[in-house]
């Protein structure tokens, strides 16, 4: 069963009730997944994620969106609320300005493990549809951050998007080994993965630095929003999506690969980075 490290909560789809049936649902194909806050209108914020985990426990590992434009202590809040991750959406500019440094040397400290949008303008808001280039959300930054915090595990969410090549040549050639990329968002524009499966077979190098993301519910509809356009509508097609990303995997890699890249990998990240402490145990 897979692992998926990139889910959001659909703002859409955030009572209880619709959590319950969420899960069965992506219980299917998934033994778990990081749900990670981010801003309305489409996504649920970081307090229906957190209630989505309590709610969820072995099902949901809640990642907290950081505000940039608050102080540095929210993570520590975080911390004690229960998030095991976070997440930088936007970091008012470059991911890895000197600005944004001491959140990540926070996280660190707290052994916080952080995923980053990378390569594309992020959408939070319907009147910039995202998805154009920008170079604040470049992966190279990822490597600035992890000269600053040598010990902070980090993954590239999108695995640098349009700028996939050059997250390829960081998870390369970075000394540093803690800097992880998602694949999954594949059905968008050029410059996403499916298109670019055989360059990361090329890089058979990283295959133990891939993990699987599909960032519903926005991987359910970017290949043409269900209609009608509703709640129930967007949770299949997740899980088929899913399902599908394994078998292209297969297909076009292999098994190992595609045991690796939908879990295997995410397994290790999360013993690693702190995200299961021990003890614990995730179904
Ligand atoms: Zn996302």
């Amino acid at each position: 069963m897979w692992i998926d490290c990139h889910l959001h909560i659909s703002a859409h789809w955030q009572r209880p009730d619709q959590i319950d049936d969420l899960v069965k649902e992506y219980r299917r194909v998934v033994d778990h997944v990081w749900a990670i806050g981010a801003p309305p209108p489409h996504t649920a914020g970081n307090p229906i994620v957190l209630r989505a985990s309590r709610a969820h426990p072995g099902f949901f590992i809640p990642f907290a969106c950081v505000d940039f434009s608050r102080p540095v202590s929210q993570i520590d809040r975080f911390r004690a609320l229960g998030f095991k991750g976070l997440k930088v959406l936007c970091a008012n500019g470059p991911l890895g300005s000197e600005r944004a440094m001491p959140y990540y040397r926070r996280a660190q400290k707290l052994g916080m493990p952080v995923v980053f949008h990378t390569g594309s303008v992020p959408a939070p808001d319907p009147a910039r549809p995202g998805l154009g280039v920008l170079t604040d959300y470049h992966p190279v930054e990822l490597e600035k951050i992890a000269r600053a915090c040598p010990d902070l595990y980090m993954v590239a969410l999108h695995g640098g998007g349009f700028f996939w090549r050059e997250a390829l040549a960081v998870a390369l050639g970075s000394k540093n080994r803690r800097i992880y990329l998602a694949l999954g968002d594949f059905d968008s524009a050029a410059g996403m993965h499916l298109d670019n499966l055989a360059a990361w077979d090329m890089a058979g190098l990283v295959q133990d630095r891939i993990v699987a993301g599909l960032d519903y519910p926005f991987a359910a509809s970017l290949c043409g929003e269900p209609k009608p356009f509703t709640p129930t509508a967007l949770v299949l097609p997740a899980v088929q999506k899913t399902a599908l990303l394994a078998a292209r995997l297969e297909i076009r890699l292999g098994t190992a690969w595609r045991d690796a890249v939908m879990g295997g990998n995410a397994r290790r990240f999360e013993t690693l980075a702190g995200l299961i402490t021990q003890g614990e145990r995730l179904p």
